[in-house]
């Protein structure tokens, strides 16, 4: 159920990983420990969240081994700068109540501070080097930055976490990271993003779109499998949300049907280039304001 894929580094990982941002603590255990009964055995979460206490808490609750897990976690953005970045993966194993991690990454590119977003990468090496860390890589890095990383850093990130859906597709990062042999990982698959409560008024969500919901009736599945479906038959990792039960479930259960290649390009043809996130060139310690707590 967890069909692997193998990083650019040589280690596995399940490509049906489970999001658990803005899934509040008091609700992340019992959501991770749900998820794991259902077959995820890959965890995507960020010191940013401020949940990775309960994601731990939700892997040992569900009896299923540590090593049997595969945990990703970010480095926020006012962690980064090289030994700023060792102590923030000091914080979040002391959370997860692990001594390695197995995908390390950092959130965002940072441009407008480049030289410490080059400092807690090569803090990241360091981890990679000393076995702290399983592999390394980035998110929201746009085709500029991933080439101004390779440029002054040695190791090529595993993976590259992107906003990735429908109505989002970003052509351009997956064709760099394919080129680089970076893993593309979908975030907001499903399209999380174009429907997040107080996100901005007059937003369509792509879990409504007429042409999905058609190709979704004619397979007999739901919208959102159908999305998963088409990332994951373009060889995308992907990371779906949820805290209810039903469609936890729901979200893995996508390795019992095929998109024919008509519907993976009527769905391509959906992009309407318009991100729903924040600009990854924008973003600095003061988008959001948030300092990460000791362990
Ligand atoms: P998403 O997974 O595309 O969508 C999540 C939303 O869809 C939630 O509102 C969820 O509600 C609902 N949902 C889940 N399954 C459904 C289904 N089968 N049918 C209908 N609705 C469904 O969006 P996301 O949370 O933005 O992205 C997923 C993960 O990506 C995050 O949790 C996080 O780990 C990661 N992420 C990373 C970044 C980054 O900057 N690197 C940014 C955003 C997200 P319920 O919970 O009520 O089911």
């Amino acid at each position: 159920m967890n069909y692997p894929i193998t990083l650019n580094n040589g280690v596995s990982m399940p490509t049906v990983g489970y999001g658990v941002f803005q899934s509040a603590p008091e609700e992340t255990a019992v959501a991770v420990e749900t998820a794991l009964k259902a077959g995820y055995r890959h965890i995507d979460t960020s010191a940013g969240y401020g949940n990775e206490r309960e994601v731990g808490e939700g892997i040992r609750r569900s009896g299923i081994d540590r090593d049997d897990v595969f945990i990703e976690t970010k480095v926020w953005v006012s962690d980064y700068g090289y030994d700023e970045t060792l102590h923030a993966f000091e914080k979040s194993a002391a959370k997860l109540g692990v001594s390695q991690i197995d995908l390390l990454i950092l959130h965002q590119p940072m441009p407008q501070h480049f030289e410490r977003t080059l400092n807690a990468y090569r803090a990241l090496e360091q981890l990679l080097a000393d076995g702290k860390v399983r592999s390394i890589g980035v998110s929201n890095f746009m085709p500029h930055h991933l080439a101004a990383l390779r440029a002054q850093t040695e190791i090529i990130p595993a993976v590259n976490q992107v906003e990735l859906h429908p109505y989002f597709t970003q052509s351009a990062v997956q064709r760099a990271n394919a080129e680089h042999g970076i893993l593309t990982q979908a975030w907001s698959p499903i399209g999380g993003i174009t429907f997040y409560p107080g996100w901005g008024e007059n937003r369509k969500s792509v879990l409504e779109d007429e042409t999905i919901g058609r190709i979704a009736a004619e397979h007999g599945k739901t919208p959102a499998q159908v999305m998963l479906r088409w990332h994951l038959q373009q060889g995308r990792s992907v990371i779906p949300k949820s805290t209810n039960a039903q469609r936890i479930a729901q979200n893995i259960d996508v390795f019992d049907f095929a998109l024919v290649d008509d519907d993976l390009n009527v769905i391509n043809a959906l992009d309407r280039g318009v991100r729903g996130g924040p600009d990854p060139d924008a973003v600095d310690p003061s988008t959001w304001k948030l300092e990460i707590p000791e362990a």
